[in-house]
């Protein structure tokens, strides 16, 4: 089954209602046999969302950077497997090899930054998985309006439309990923 790819918070301060979405994420992806590939963390939604895999029989991939996991606690120690690299951007390119999916729950910069990575890389043709977002109580509404506001002004093509998908709930989520079929919307490298 396709490992899937998740990015999101990892604050312990966000109100109790996107954990749950987390939790509900981890469990989904435990029973339709997806490893989860992720950031690493045992904080935020990060650490509720392993949890949860963990919980309901999955398995767990973390990729963390040395200089994170050295930070007392923030490592999830217990991941099937944790991959530590030397840097960021090292820890990012691990993901996104790994995955067959990604899928963005929501988040603060750290997240942004990652979905916006994996965005570019599609829309260059680097590579044609999907990406879904999920969007609970319309979380990235302003996100998706700002995205309307670059093509309406062209600083992005209105096939950006077609690079990732957005739902309102896991459920929606992991129905998207198991009918994907991948389309060609990208601008050509070069
Ligand atoms: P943010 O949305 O700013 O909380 O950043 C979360 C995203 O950035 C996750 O998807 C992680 O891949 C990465 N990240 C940020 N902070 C941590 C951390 N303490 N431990 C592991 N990964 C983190």
């Amino acid at each position: 089954m396709a490992a899937v790819c998740v990015y999101c918070s990892s604050s312990n301060a966000v109100v109790d209602r996107y954990g749950d979405v987390a939790a509900d994420l981890g469990q989904r992806l435990a029973a339709g046999g997806h490893p989860l590939i992720y950031g690493g963390g045992n904080v935020g939604l990060m650490g509720i969302l392993a949890r949860a895999v963990h919980d309901h029989g999955g398995s767990v991939v973390g990729i963390i950077p040395d200089a994170l996991k050295s930070i007392e606690g923030v490592a999830y120690e217990v991941a099937d497997e944790l991959i530590v690299t030397n840097t960021m951007q090292e820890r990012k390119r691990h993901m996104v090899t790994r995955a067959e999916a990604f899928v963005v729950l929501p988040g603060g910069f750290g997240t942004l930054e990652e979905f916006l990575e994996v965005l570019t890389l599609k829309q260059l043709r680097y590579h044609t998985k999907p990406i879904v977002v999920i969007s609970p109580d319309g979380f990235y509404d302003l996100l998706e309006a700002f995205f309307e506001q670059l093509i309406t002004t062209r600083f992005a093509r209105e096939s950006i439309r077609t690079l990732y998908h957005l739902v309102p709930s896991p459920e929606a989520a992991l129905a998207y990923l198991d009918t994907y079929v991948p389309t060609d919307p990208g601008t050509k490298v070069g």
